[in-house]
């Protein structure tokens, strides 16, 4: 059976004027589970000019009233915790355990945002000069959209939209086309916590769409999150129509190993960090650097535990991996498998052709191990984003800083050593922005920004935290004189100095 995936502008669903549509798939079965109405010009008119029109009152409602919403939405998101994960896990496929953990992370943000009326003070000088105070405090920038990935369908959106909805802006959600659902069901629990309509907004479609978001000149700011080509194309057309623009990119996540890690630890969150939610996961690590006889032994106990890996559909309650998300992304997976293979890679463990009982459709591919690969090798130059862990090797922790450092991305990495200052070494030298010390997966808590550096981030700004607080505001400094009654003017011609 095949839902209607439709749009919801100015506080209703809509199915909009738009004449096309796509479907959707649960990649398990690969079977079509929704179609999904993808809008048009009209659509875009009518959901920037809703958006407009509400975040002009909301942007002038008290920090209370708006606080009261996100308190109400951060219960209703945890009281739906369950029927999202669900939704995420039907569309993405990946397994329960993490659709719930998605969902927690995402309400961290909320819960941050919660508490803005700090984040939101401004600042006081008292008589800079004889009579005279200055101030600076920051208002929302308006309209501002939200262009999101497939791996993350509720997370991602929940990283931008509290935010900039704390801050009084209005929110446009141009989400996947490919798992687009959860957002529908933000969208009805937004309202039901009170917020008025048009200030939250959910928008389908795909490139056209977002082209007519990066150009609409009523809209103020756009927040993305997807591949490098596109971040950079979003940055790009966003900025050059006069719109501030954060766009976050792919990634290449490389984890060191040490011969004097903690091989067990290292082992067994390199196999979750590597292959949980099937390797699409922008923090995901996708190469193991082995730093000289940490090699031959850290490969050996990854691949003892990649091989017990349950991949199953990730509703059954045992699954540890599901599927990946398209036939396409499935047969690009084993491309480059094979273009490693064919170029001297050693396939230690092979996760192409695996079948999964009943489930003969679905898009599958198992967890996969390629060692001794070379950096001019497309498995190693290509972000992969699939169940494929890479393994590099090197002869010492600068090689190891000299490979990540040549890489183009820059989101996330990790080192694991038992050495303290190897660590500092490492925290300190390599050009990366989000680090781990023998933690794999360094995505940082909601008061601290995510964000990372050179090809995986086009702008200034990170996301959600103070990053984000000060990418949905633009700042204003007053300065003021109340004059006594007595006062004598000194008006002079001269620039103002302080006196
Ligand atoms: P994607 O770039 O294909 O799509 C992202 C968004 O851009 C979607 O909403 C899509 O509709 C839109 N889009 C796609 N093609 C477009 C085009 N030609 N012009 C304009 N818009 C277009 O990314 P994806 O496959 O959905 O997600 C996976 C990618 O996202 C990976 O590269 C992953 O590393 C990255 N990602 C990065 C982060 C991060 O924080 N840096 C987080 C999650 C995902």
């Amino acid at each position: 059976m095949s839902t209607d995936i439709l749009h919801f502008i100015d506080g209703a669903e809509t199915a909009g004027t738009g004449e096309r549509r796509q479907d959707v798939y649960n990649p398990a079965t690969g079977q079509v589970s929704g179609s999904l109405h993808l809008g048009g010009q009209e659509d875009l008119n009518a959901v920037v000019a809703a958006a407009k029109a509400a975040g002009e009152k909301w942007g002038d409602y008290s920090l209370a009233k708006r606080s009261a919403v996100l308190f109400s939405f951060r219960e209703l998101v945890n009281a739906h915790a369950d029927e999202l994960a669900a939704i995420i896990t039907a569309e993405h496929g990946k397994v329960l355990s993490d659709a719930k953990g998605e969902v927690k992370r995402g309400l961290e943000v909320v819960e941050f945002a919660c508490g803005l009326f700090e984040s939101l003070k401004g600042e006081y000088s008292d008589q800079v000069s004889t009579g005279i105070d200055v101030f600076s405090f920051r208002q929302p920038l308006g309209v501002v959209a939200g262009i999101t990935p497939f791996n993350f369908p509720v997370m991602v959106p929940l990283w931008m939209s509290p935010v900039a909805i704390a801050t009084g802006n209005a929110f446009i959600l141009k989400p996947s086309e490919r798992d687009p659902s959860a957002s529908g069901l933000l969208a009805k629990l937004w309202k039901q916590a009170g917020l008025p309509d048009g200030v939250f907004n959910v928008l389908h479609g795909d490139k056209e769409m977002v082209d007519g978001l990066l150009t609409h000149p009523d809209v103020d700011g756009i927040s993305f999150v997807g591949s490098t080509p596109i971040a950079k194309h979003v940055y790009e057309t966003g900025t050059q129509h006069g719109k501030r623009v954060q766009a976050l990119g792919g990634a290449k996540n490389h984890a060191v190993v040490m011969p004097d890690a903690d091989m067990s630890m290292a082992a067994e969150h390199l196999n979750a960090a590597a292959f949980g939610s099937a390797g699409q996961r922008c923090m995901a690590i996708s190469v193991a650097v082995a730093v000289g006889e940490a090699a031959d032994e850290i490969v050996s106990r990854v691949k003892d535990l990649a091989a017990g890996i349950k991949v199953a559909d990730g509703t059954e309650p045992d699954a540890d991996m599901g599927p990946v998300i398209t036939p396409a992304s499935k047969e690009r997976i084993e491309r480059i498998v094979g273009e490693a293979q064919q170029d001297g890679a050693a396939v230690v463990l092979d996760g192409r052709d695996l079948v999964v009982k009943d489930h003969e459709d679905g898009f599958f591919v198992g967890p996969t191990i390629l060692d001794k690969v070379q950096r001019t090798m497309s498995a190693y130059e290509e972000e992969i984003f699939g169940p494929v862990l890479v393994v590099v090797r090197a002869e010492s922790l600068e090689e190891a800083i000299e490979i990540i450092n040549a890489n183009p991305y820059g989101n996330g990495t990790a080192v694991f050593t038992s050495n303290g200052a190897v660590a500092r070494t490492f925290q300190r030298k390599v050009n990366v922005g989000m680090i781990g010390i023998n933690v794999p997966l360094p995505v940082p808590v909601a008061w601290h920004s995510f964000g990372g550096w050179k090809n995986s981030l086009f702008g200034d700004l990170h996301m959600y935290g103070p990053d984000g607080v000060r990418f949905y505001t633009r700042g204003k400094v007053v300065t003021q004189r109340w004059p006594e009654p007595t006062h004598v003017s000194g008006a002079s011609f001269a620039m103002p100095s302080s006196s």
